[in-house]
């Protein structure tokens, strides 16, 4: 991997981003290097880098079959808006058209030097200040532009996707859905917020029309995988 150094005393640093730096005389783009040990302590980088370059393009793939389904609108469509965001309104229809095309561009621009290990010394090289209750699977850091996902061990832990033995997606969470919900966050994605947490909770915001539920991370990841209704209610999208 040509995007690392080695420092003297043997740390492996990884490189994250070019940049201008202060003091402001000096203009010379300088490298930004994070420390980077293997990824997830229960899986070498060399398995751990190709499943997240396949859940990247599951995503991609994810993510068209939502635009498609947006354009073509039918009622099948609309039940899944109305699942997950509580209506199926032509503003919310937009707003996922435009979204989730911005953040296609995102996820498939995503490449191995994107997935770095959780350190507080790492956030903060790119710019953002670690939470003190950092108990996050994975995180990223908002007005960072490298598009760095910080992976925790909870991450690590994770199953790659949490899917029925005919691979419909259960309501629960993974890899795949942190991996989108991650990328929702990005302000030039879709800016998404963490208003709560757990696709179960999502179903149940949608169901009770809160207006957040197009701005909340779960929600949109929840969509994306094409999470059914698993409770037998309405809207009735099945499995
Ligand atoms: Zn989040």
């Amino acid at each position: 991997m040509a995007n690392h150094i080695v420092t003297p005393d043997g740390r492996r640093l990884k490189k994250v981003a070019t940049r201008t730096t202060t003091p402001v005389d000096d203009s010379s783009a300088k490298a930004v290097n994070v420390e980077a040990p293997r990824v997830c302590y229960n899986m070498p980088d060399e398995e751990f880098f190709p499943l997240m370059i396949r859940l990247r393009d599951k995503a991609v793939r994810l993510m068209g079959d939502r635009l498609a389904e947006l354009s073509r609108w039918n009622a099948a469509d609309r039940d899944k808006v109305l699942l997950w965001f509580g209506e199926d309104s032509d503003t919310t229809r937009q707003a996922l058209s435009d979204g989730l095309t911005r953040m296609r561009e995102i996820m498939r621009g995503l490449a191995e030097r994107n997935f770095v290990k959780f350190t507080p010394e790492g956030v903060r090289a790119v710019g953002c200040e670690p939470r003190k209750d950092s108990l996050a699977a994975a995180s990223v850091c908002k007005p960072d532009g490298t598009y760095t996902i910080f992976i925790g061990t909870i991450f690590c832990d994770m199953e790659k996707e949490a899917n029925r033995y005919d691979g419909i997606p259960f309501a629960k969470d993974s890899k795949l859905v942190t991996l989108i919900h991650e990328v929702a966050h990005f302000p030039k994605s879709m800016n998404a917020k963490d208003h709560w947490y757990n696709i179960t909770n999502s179903q149940g915001r949608a169901a009770a029309r809160d207006q957040f539920c197009i701005d909340n991370a779960d929600n949109i990841a929840a969509y994306v995988v094409n999470v059914p209704n698993w409770r037998g209610d309405v809207p009735v999208w099945r499995p």
